[in-house]
């Protein structure tokens, strides 16, 4: 903590991940002043140390696709600002459809997005297995191709951010914890922190899966939960392309990415499972979950059938980490 810590700023933003030092960033860019952020640990040390890092601009709305191609476009552009890379790999991405009604929902994402600049692009199921030689392609009834996607990663993004929100007139404070936000008559005024009070005219809670918590202090609903996220990275594949683009199956829930020379492969669980319904221990930081095998196996299975290579090759790293998830999975705004 190189700056003093302030008595008073025009926005405080709560939480230190790459939803909190983006809105920090883009404030002070955009001229605000006294823009303070404030994380209660280390910046990415909630959920977003851990994100597999995947960029996906196939949307269900043409504001969320406004969204995701702006956010590819900054990761084009930010190391160029802030002199920080942000592990940016445009491989593209291929979403595939195991039956009609999901073929007919990918093509109009890719609507969408053609609607905004993003080159999207059916394909058939052979041109899939050729830039995909891994996937068995049995059932697959097409894709979406996006050459624009890839995947980045997420700490040295959110660096990045952060050091552009710095030069921006930002101020960024590690280990102070907020409180409580204060209102007086139903308006924010500022917050209360471990380390004193700051006044305030706006207050933005970015604090991802404690936001709920937060914001029920203020008798503010924020409908974020936390749910267990699984992902696994196998030994070295030999051969494995490094622009392979990333593979998405909505149908079973699972993501593939090359991940130097491995495959990370990813997968929510087909019946939520809720993390830390009686609260998020205290101490919780870059920390994870742990893996219970039998709680995936059913889509573990799935994503064996669909990479048949998963089953001959070691797994190197299992994880799980929480996530908060809204209820019906679009973004938490307003
Ligand atoms: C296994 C896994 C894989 C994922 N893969 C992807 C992916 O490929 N692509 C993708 O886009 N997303 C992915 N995600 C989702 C992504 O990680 C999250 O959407 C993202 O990290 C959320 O960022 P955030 O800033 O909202 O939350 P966080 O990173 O959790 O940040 C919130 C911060 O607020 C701080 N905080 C909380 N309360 C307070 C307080 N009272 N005072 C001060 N600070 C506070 C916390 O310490 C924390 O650092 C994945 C998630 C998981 C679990």
């Amino acid at each position: 903590m190189s700056a003093s810590f302030p008595k008073q700023a025009q926005v405080v933003i709560i939480g230190g991940g790459i939803h909190g030092c983006s809105v920090a960033y883009h404030l002070a860019k955009n001229g605000w002043r006294d823009v303070v952020l404030l994380e209660r640990k280390k910046l990415t040390s909630g959920t977003t140390w851990h994100a597999a890092g995947l960029v996906g601009q196939l949307q269900g709305s043409h504001a969320t696709t406004a969204f995701a191609s702006y956010g590819v476009e900054l990761l084009r552009e930010i190391e160029a600002e802030t002199g920080l890379s942000p592990g940016f790999r445009q491989n593209g991405s291929i979403s595939i459809a195991l039956n009609q009604d999901r073929l007919s929902e990918l093509k109009r994402k890719a609507d969408f997005a053609r609607l905004f600049g993003v080159e999207a692009a059916f394909i058939e199921t052979d041109a899939i297995k050729e830039r995909w030689p891994l996937m068995n392609a049995e059932g697959v009834l097409g894709g979406i191709y996006m050459p624009s996607d890839g995947s980045a990663n997420p700490t040295d993004l959110t660096q990045a951010l952060a050091r552009g929100a710095r030069i921006n007139g930002a101020k960024i404070f590690e280990n102070i914890k907020v409180e409580t936000v204060l209102t007086s008559n139903g308006i924010v005024t500022g917050v209360v922190t471990d380390s004193g009070i700051i006044t305030s005219e706006f207050v933005v809670n970015c604090a991802g899966m404690w936001a709920r918590d937060l914001g029920q202090k203020n008798g503010v609903g924020v409908p974020l939960h936390a749910c267990e996220h699984y992902y696994l990275v196998t030994e070295p594949i030999a051969g494995l392309p490094s622009d392979l683009p990333v593979l998405r199956s909505y149908c079973d829930g699972t993501y593939w990415k090359e991940d130097a020379g491995k495959l990370l492969f990813g997968f929510a669980h087909f019946h939520a499972k809720a993390w830390s319904k009686d609260g998020i221990p205290e101490n919780f930081e870059f920390d994870s979950l742990p893996f219970v095998e039998d709680d995936v196996m059913e889509v573990l299975e799935l994503a064996m059938e669909r990479v048949p290579c998963l089953t001959e090759v070691g797994i190197r790293t299992f994880f799980n980490g929480p996530e908060s998830y809204s209820h019906d999975g679009r973004f938490t705004l307003g």
